[in-house]
């Protein structure tokens, strides 16, 4: 792997420099060989799960690899914390793969760091798991997200409420800039480094604006609130509660990034919530828009710190920007549930129908993703249409009856209701049951065969009725913890 470490250039102020604390038995336990490949990982060094193993759990630290520990601040559940950072990560620098792109990579888990506030650095192999898991099941599923290239076990143990196994997973990201990063200099007024980061993020992310020199504060902001837009309008076509929507946990790229407390919804509900700190429902998985509008808030106050105060022209922008979020969120929202219901293109009645339908769902406590998963087999399969037309009732003819109407051949729809209907998800009680055997047994055979369906979520393969059921409590009692 050759590193090369642009974000180091950004200037001491960026981050810590700082070692992964070496760790005693480091042993593979998860490793994603279509990734490595994709990172131009060297064939004789993927067959060798040892050497593996030092590298992903920062024992070994390649040539050309600065290791930093990143600085960055957040809102937490609506509180403003000037100082966060990477208290646990260490990102070993970028690549560049197969076809040009730069990735971050960094390992999490490798010890404390300058950031650490306290907590000793370390990750539990449960969550290193989860992370795993679910990071490539939203990739598969076509959501914007970082990656999990490897889980390696440490062969140590990490205190929590018990002692448990403890593990280093390695993050591939487009980045690591979140608004955190931003609100961290923003905080300090340190516009010479806001600036910096600003073209940092338009020269990583947003090609296209590179050449630009006027407005570019504005035209990032616009660039940002697009990726916010689609990341939460993909997480709701799947069902993905992420849990703790904090500022520090929004990329700048609109990738989904910090597994801890996520979690998919079952019955389609607005209000789920199942993250064990989330008392008063912030980041249920109605809510996630307005929090996705807010967190976009409070990156247009960072980079109105880069604008002039005489300059009302530019503040005006980025007010409207930020008020125009609940409009532009709901247009390609409703584009998105149209596509889920089969429709080519919307018209302007649809809305009737689509609220009709989901409220349909509501009533009836009918399951996000059998029930669509069962719409879209209706069109050609009339053995599912009587459970249906029970629990639609007249919206069911109404619906199929709009369906008709369009000037399309039936496997066209069929075609688009499939890309956008998944027939299996990392429901939660698998993901448990999973992360538990993995934690029990050692080895991480659950884990490899769940992974095997969930990398084709539109496809049936022998093994994914294994992993389609609902949960025998409708997951009533679940809840996720924070980390850790
Ligand atoms: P997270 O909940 O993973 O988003 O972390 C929030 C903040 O707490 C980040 O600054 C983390 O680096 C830090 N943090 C979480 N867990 C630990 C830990 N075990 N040791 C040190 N820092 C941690
Ligand atoms: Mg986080």
């Amino acid at each position: 792997m050759v590193f090369s470490n642009t974000y180091t250039g950004l200037g001491e102020r960026f981050y810590e420099k700082s070692q992964p604390t070496p760790v005693q038995k480091p042993q593979l336990f998860l490793w994603d060989a279509q990734l490595a490949e994709q990172l131009k990982i060297a064939t004789d060094l993927q067959q060798d799960p040892d050497a593996l193993a030092q590298i992903f759990s920062g024992n070994r630290i390649l040539p050309g690899s600065e290791p930093i520990a990143i600085a960055y601040a957040g809102h937490q559940f609506g509180y403003f914390s000037a100082q966060l950072g990477d208290g646990r990560a260490h990102l070993l620098g970028e690549v560049i793969d197969r076809v040009g792109k730069t990735w971050d990579v960094q390992l999490k888990g490798t010890g404390p760091t300058s950031f650490s506030r306290g907590g000793d650095g370390r990750l539990a192999l449960g969550p290193a798991v989860r992370e795993f898991i679910m990071s490539e099941a939203m990739h598969a599923l076509g959501v914007p997200t970082t990656r999990s290239l490897a889980v390696v076990a440490t062969g140590e143990p990490v205190y929590r409420d018990r002692p448990m196994a403890g593990a280093v997973v390695t993050r591939i990201a487009s980045s690591h800039l979140r608004v955190g990063t931003f609100e961290f200099f923003a905080a300090r007024d340190d516009r010479a480094s806001l600036k910096a980061l600003r073209d940092y993020a338009i020269e990583h992310h947003f090609p296209d604006l590179k050449e630009v020199k006027e407005n570019r504060t504005v035209l990032l902001l616009d660039k940002v609130i697009e990726t916010q837009i689609q990341l939460v309008v993909q997480w709701m076509r799947v069902g993905f509660i992420h849990g703790v929507m904090n500022t520090d946990n929004t990329t700048i790229s609109g990738e989904t990034i910090d597994f801890g407390p996520c979690a998919m919804m079952g019955v389609y509900d607005q209000d789920t919530v199942y993250s064990s700190i989330d008392r008063t429902g912030r980041y249920a998985f109605g809510n996630q828009p307005q929090i996705a509008h807010w967190n976009m808030a409070r990156f247009a106050e960072c980079l109105l710190v880069l604008v002039d105060s005489e300059d009302t022209q530019t503040t005006e922008q980025l007010t409207a920007m930020v008020n125009g979020c609940p409009g532009r969120f709901e247009r390609e929202y409703c584009k998105m549930m149209g596509r889920k219901f089969g429709l080519l293109g919307l018209r302007e009645e649809d809305d009737e129908l689509l609220n009709s339908l989901l409220e349909q769902f509501s009533l009836q406590g009918m399951d996000y993703t059998i029930t669509f998963d069962l719409l879209t087999k209706s069109l050609n399969l009339d053995s599912v249409t009587s459970e249906l037309k029970t629990e639609f009732g007249q919206y069911f003819g109404l619906w199929r009856k709009r369906i008709n109407d369009q000037d399309a051949p039936i496997g066209e729809i069929q075609k688009l209701m499939r890309q956008n209907n998944p027939v299996v998800i990392p429901r939660n009680h698998h993901v448990e049951r999973v992360i538990q055997e993995c934690e029990e047994t050692g080895v991480a055979t659950a884990a490899e065969k769940f992974l095997q369906v969930l990398n084709c979520p539109y496809e049936e393969i022998p093994q994914t009725c294994q992993y389609q059921d609902k949960p025998g409590d409708g997951d009533q009692h679940y809840q996720t913890f924070c980390g850790t």
